[in-house]
């Protein structure tokens, strides 16, 4: 399988007044396309730190990061914000939809600024609204969705797009765990078509369903092992 992420001795430091805070100290990791890697670590760790990174959403100090053969780096905001758009889906926790919009809206949205016409870009929420299973929750509001829904319908914006990567920061940390195994199992589905994923949980349950987990300890990998990956259908009723 082809190189999808190739990092080289990442480091992050967050500056604070006179002080630094050294978060990323040396992070090297290669991800296949098709992988489903699962990242590690008790709070603080700096997970969301690297997802942020990997995600163009902040910049390393030092290192190289090589997303699909393209070297991110001293990219202008204009390329970056392209380049994220292009190449990234992404899943939070606390699923950050837009309130006042509908399901379909929602996942039409990230089209609407790729400049995808109106009809396109309805006609493809839908269809991705379809693949997470909520075709009949088209026209609901947020607010009229369970926690498990709601994270579906982000799962369907992130994926609207065709990114290269999907990269989930705790995406079931709001879930109770019979809907945490029903995202994981729509997570699962997603890499069985080929996609790769990145998922940071501290969830042990949650991150053998993933292929390969990787253990972030104070900024350094302190392991990095490939799995036999559980299949959350398994485990949901
Ligand atoms: P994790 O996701 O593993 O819990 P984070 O990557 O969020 O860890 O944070 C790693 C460390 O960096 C923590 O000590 C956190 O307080 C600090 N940190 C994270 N973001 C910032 C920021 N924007 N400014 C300063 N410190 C930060
Ligand atoms: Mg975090």
């Amino acid at each position: 399988m082809p190189t999808m992420i190739e990092i080289k001795d990442l480091h992050k430091s967050y500056q604070m007044g006179s002080n630094s805070l050294h978060v990323l100290k040396g992070i090297n990791f290669k991800a296949e396309a098709g992988e489903l890697v699962a990242i590690m670590g008790s709070s603080g760790s700096g997970k969301s730190t690297l997802l942020n990174i990997l995600g163009m959403l902040d910049e390393a100090n030092s290192g190289d990061y090589i997303l699909d053969g393209v070297p991110i780096k001293n990219l202008n905001e204009t390329k970056a914000a392209q380049y994220r758009n292009k190449f990234l889906g992404f899943v939070f926790q606390s699923f950050n939809l837009i309130n006042y919009k509908t399901a379909l809206e929602n996942v039409a949205l990230p089209l609407y600024y790729q400049k995808v016409g109106r009809k396109e870009r309805e006609a493809k929420a839908m269809r991705y609204l379809e693949q997470v299973g909520l075709r009949e929750w088209a026209n609901h509001l947020p607010s009229e969705l369970s926690g498990g829904q709601k994270q579906r319908v982000a799962i369907a914006r992130a994926m609207a797009s065709e990114p290269k990567v999907l990269l989930a920061d705790e995406p079931t940390g709001a879930l109770d765990s019979t809907t945490s195994y029903e995202v994981m199992e729509l997570i699962q589905q997603i890499n069985d078509q080929g996609n790769t994923i990145l998922v940071v949980t501290h969830e042990e349950d949650i991150a053998h369903m993933c292929k390969r987990i990787i253990h972030l300890r104070d900024g350094v990998i302190v392991e990095d092992k490939k799995i036999k990956q559980k299949r959350a259908s398994e485990y949901v009723q």
